[in-house]
């Protein structure tokens, strides 16, 4: 991996480790600046009693300190409503990152989650991200990532379903992604929910399987532009 910058947009605290930790991990190890956007605190569907924003804000850091990412960005989008703001509210600080860290590489969410804010932020990533503006020209690669829980929850029909066309051997930065996972221990549930450990690890091994690597996370490729003088 090079070292171009790297940004995740995440709708809720921990997505990013679920979908992308070890990869987050691997470019940090490879010496990139890695730069993560929390859309939300994720906070509406918890339970009275359960930790708030602080905590929450704890956990990011903590996740992001196990992955070596180098920042975490906080937007204050409202959980679960992303539906509710005007769309151009929901581009504007995914714009603000990119327009300061000047990401080659963009990971975001399937747009075919069943998660309403996922699918919102993808939609937002990707127009933040256009090439033909002056903000989004800098992002040669972007990716979107599953998240166990949302992403196999979508409908099984071809418009939702996540088809992977990109792997990432992630086995020398598995432990760091479980590390992180520790960071976020409130929001795991115990198997045979998705957002298991067990699940976790089981489609990591399955992911390394069909991109002939050995544990892996997988990506789908929306847009990669290649300039080959450079
Ligand atoms: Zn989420």
């Amino acid at each position: 991996m090079n070292r171009a910058p790297v940004l995740c947009v995440a709708a809720h605290p921990d997505d990013e480790v679920l979908g992308v930790g070890g990869t987050l991990a691997a470019h940090a190890q490879a010496g990139a600046r890695v730069v993560v956007l929390i859309l939300s605190e994720g906070e509406a569907e918890k339970l009275p009693g359960t930790p708030k924003s602080d905590d929450r804000r704890g956990c990011a850091e903590a996740a992001a300190a196990a992955l070596g990412v180098s920042e975490v960005v906080y937007a204050d989008l409202p959980d679960q409503r992303f539906d509710a703001v005007p769309f151009i509210e929901v581009i504007k600080p995914i714009e603000a990152v990119v327009q300061r860290v000047r990401p080659e590489i963009v990971y975001t969410h399937h747009r075919g989650d069943a998660n309403t804010d996922h699918q919102i932020a993808f939609k937002a990533t990707y127009a933040a991200c256009r090439p033909i503006s002056s903000v989004g020209r800098s992002v040669r690669r972007l990716l979107s990532y599953e998240a166990p829980s949302t992403t196999e929850q979508a409908p099984g029909f071809p418009e939702y379903v996540f088809v992977p066309n990109v792997f990432v051997d992630i086995t020398a930065t598995w432990d760091a992604k479980v590390q992180a996972l520790d960071a976020y221990a409130s929001e795991l549930i115990a198997w045979p929910h998705p957002r298991s450990l067990r699940y976790i690890e089981a489609l990591a091994t399955v992911r390394g399987g069909q991109g002939g690597l050995r544990i892996a996370e997988a990506f789908t490729l929306v847009r990669e532009s290649i300039d080959p003088a450079n």
